[in-house]
């Protein structure tokens, strides 16, 4: 269809900040179209209804979830499922693998990717015993770096951070440690039994591109993410069941459609050709 899919995206406040979640048909919070054949609709109805929009690919819900994330204050430290576990313990979920391009972070940002326990033992011993800092592997963090996040990997956005976070459809997160901070005068909840269950132990180093293709950020199992800069104007061909355009800085038209960064779009099946237009870094993500 020659018609681009734009997206009105559903925003969370959370108090360490805000998400976008600019392209999902996620339960919690569903995109609706914002023009076109299709305005009105809730990107889960699309996927339903209109499967012939994303190359009539198989699977119960639309595979993918786009996010940017605006940190004011620290993410609480977390890991998620595989596919497997969840399955298995939350109803029948997906799992989540996801990945992180940095929009922007603060000239001493720091990042959480891993820990340092050796056995299932020792994390649970320094978990008890509150031993984070030596637990926790932290480290800087700029504006363009890029990381690839499998399930089982502790990790946490620290405060002004932003991201642009392309994920498996899953929204199943077990929360291991939250600065001791308080809502309304409680705790949010830990997960801490089933963080344990799926940590990997010891920490695996997550792997992104390492191919011939400079513009490859990441291909695995779930998504490839490629990342291109426009100075003037660039053709591209649409031959994947859908991508999803997201722009990470700068701003131009996708097909005479103004873009800014932080916007995400989806380019359906069967589309061919686009021309991105202007100055900016754009992320193009397919399945
Ligand atoms: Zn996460």
């Amino acid at each position: 269809m020659r018609e681009l899919l734009i997206l009105e995206p559903v925003v969370k406040n959370y108090i360490w900040g805000n998400e976008y979640w600019t392209v999902s048909a996620h339960p919690h919070g569903d995109d609706i179209v914002t023009q076109g054949t299709y305005r009105g609709k809730h990107l889960s109805e699309l996927w339903k209804e209109h499967r012939e929009l994303f190359g009539n690919i198989e699977g119960e819900s639309f595979p993918l979830l786009v996010k940017k994330i605006d940190s004011r204050d620290d993410l609480s430290i977390q890991v998620h499922p595989d596919n497997d576990y969840a399955f298995a313990h939350e109803n029948g979920s997906y799992g989540k693998t996801e990945c992180w391009y940095v929009i922007d972070a603060k000239p001493d940002g720091t990042i959480i990717i891993g820990h340092n326990a050796k056995t299932k033992e020792e994390l649970r011993e320094m978990i008890r015993d509150g031993r984070w800092k030596e637990l926790l592997r932290e480290f800087p963090v700029k504006k363009g770096d890029f990381f690839q996040i499998e399930p089982g990997t502790v990790h946490a956005i620290k405060n002004h951070t932003v991201i642009m976070e392309i994920q498996q459809n899953s929204d199943i997160t077990y929360r291991l440690y939250d600065y001791d901070r308080v809502k309304d005068g409680k705790p949010r909840p830990l997960h801490i039994e089933k963080s344990i269950d799926v940590i990997n132990v010891p920490h695996r180093e997550c792997r992104t591109n390492a191919g011939d293709d400079p513009n490859r950020l990441v291909s695995c199992e779930y998504y490839t993410v490629d990342k291109y800069e426009i100075n003037g104007s660039r053709e591209f061909l649409q031959d994947k069941p859908f991508e999803i355009v997201s722009v990470i800085g700068g701003s131009g038209t996708i097909d005479g459609t103004s873009i800014k960064e932080g916007d995400s779009l989806i380019v359906p099946f069967a589309y061919g050709k686009y021309v991105l237009s202007g100055e900016l870094s754009v992320l193009i993500s397919s399945v």
